[in-house]
């Protein structure tokens, strides 16, 4: 306990990121990133940024983003205004519980913030920073979302969709009974659509039909920049505004230049990225498989990972099973999932090594 802390620092217990190796010993499928490298095109945009000759590096990027935010309203065909550029999605979700949640002695009441029990991670974290008030909502049994469970007074809602770490999806019309009970009290929900690249059905579509509705989205999955940090979000033009009106009370400039250029320019790639993403989908669809095969418990994934249960292997021992053979998953050791491990879908061989010692695993089992 740092005797410099204020009471809210104290208070914080700040999310745990997946382990990142610094060796490149392992097979790493713990983070969900793309096995697949960014587009060649997002190469040459940070190249051409870096061979400036008049040094574009010394001046500060667009606060605004303002070329990166054209791109994605062309490709996803809304204004300019209803799209908000940050650094990684994370920084928007933690963004958009400041500009969008009360406090906690709310005076108007709102109640709390709506999310499910088993969900990311760093949402509790959020509200907690913030101070917001929030209500973990139990997945049904087979770890879907149950909409009715969500049409309650609350202040909000928020859900990834696909959900993480379950990889399940939620139809959209599941999505516009959850915004259609909330938009009479102006109740926003937002979803976090960080992989609905690989499944989900996008809510953008709806921005203009539902004034209450936030998606959140990253490059850092389906557009394989997570080492760029790069996110947006789209919604109407008043819930854009709110979430500039706290970066600008916090910093101007959370994109950078490099970030810019490359961002806009995988934006623009979109058929390097759907040949991308179908590959990782197919592998998904085979590696579930092959882990049902073997005895798992497969959820049904939307995402580029699987979450599954190993057969008669507590979660903990499997997960340092794998690692010991060099192959990196993550495990929650949590209630109702702590038997789970989630996995991330690789390429070139990585999923055969995967499938290799998992099946080697179960073999051993029992002789420990
Ligand atoms: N939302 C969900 C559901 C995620 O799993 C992640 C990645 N950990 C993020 C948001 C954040 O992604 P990023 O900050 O890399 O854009």
């Amino acid at each position: 306990m740092g005797v410099y802390w204020n009471t809210r620092v104290r208070r914080l217990s700040p999310y745990v990121p997946g382990e990142q190796p610094r060796d490149g010993k392992f097979i790493k499928l713990n983070t969900n990133e793309n096995p697949y490298p960014p587009s060649p095109k997002v190469v040459e945009a940070i190249k051409a940024v870096l061979e400036d000759k008049a040094g574009a590096l010394r001046l500060y990027p667009d606060p605004a983003c303002t070329e990166l935010r054209e791109a994605l309203a062309r490709c996803y065909g809304v204004k300019p205004e209803q799209v908000f550029a940050g650094n990684g999605s994370d920084e928007i979700l933690a963004f958009a519980f400041g500009a969008f949640f009360e406090g906690a002695g709310d005076p108007s009441g709102a109640g709390p913030v709506l999310f499910p029990d088993i969900t990311y991670s760093f949402y509790p974290v959020y509200a907690e920073l913030w101070d917001v008030p929030f209500r973990a909502v139990p997945l049904a049994e087979d770890f879907s979302v149950n909409a009715g469970d969500y049409r309650v007074s609350a202040a909000g809602v928020i859900f990834p969709n696909p959900n993480a770490p379950t990889g399940r999806a939620l139809p959209s019309r599941a999505v516009k009974s959850i915004l259609e009970y909330h938009a009479e009290n102006a109740g926003i929900v937002i979803i976090d659509e960080a992989y609905a690249a690989f499944g989900a059905e996008s809510m953008v579509p709806f921005i203009n039909e539902y004034p209450n509705l936030l998606t959140v989205h990253t490059l850092s999955k389906s557009a394989s920049l997570a080492g760029l940090r790069a996110g947006f979000a789209v919604g109407n033009e008043e819930l854009i505004e709110g979430l500039c009106r706290i970066r600008d009370s916090f910093n101007s400039y959370t994109v950078d230049r490099l970030a810019q250029a490359g961002a806009a320019a995988a934006v623009s790639d979109a058929a390097y990225y759907e040949e991308v993403n179908r590959r990782v989908c197919a592998e998904r669809e085979r590696v579930s498989a092959a882990l049902a095969g073997m005895g798992f418990t497969v959820i049904p994934s939307s995402a580029n990972f699987i979450f599954a249960r190993p057969p008669g292997v507590k979660g903990a021992d499997f997960f340092a099973r794998l690692r010991e053979r060099g192959i990196l998953v993550r495990h929650f050791n949590k209630p109702r999932i702590s038997d789970f491990l989630r996995i991330s879908i690789g390429a070139g061989g990585d999923m055969d090594e995967l499938l290799k010692a998992c099946r080697e695993i179960l073999l051993l089992r029992g002789e420990s």
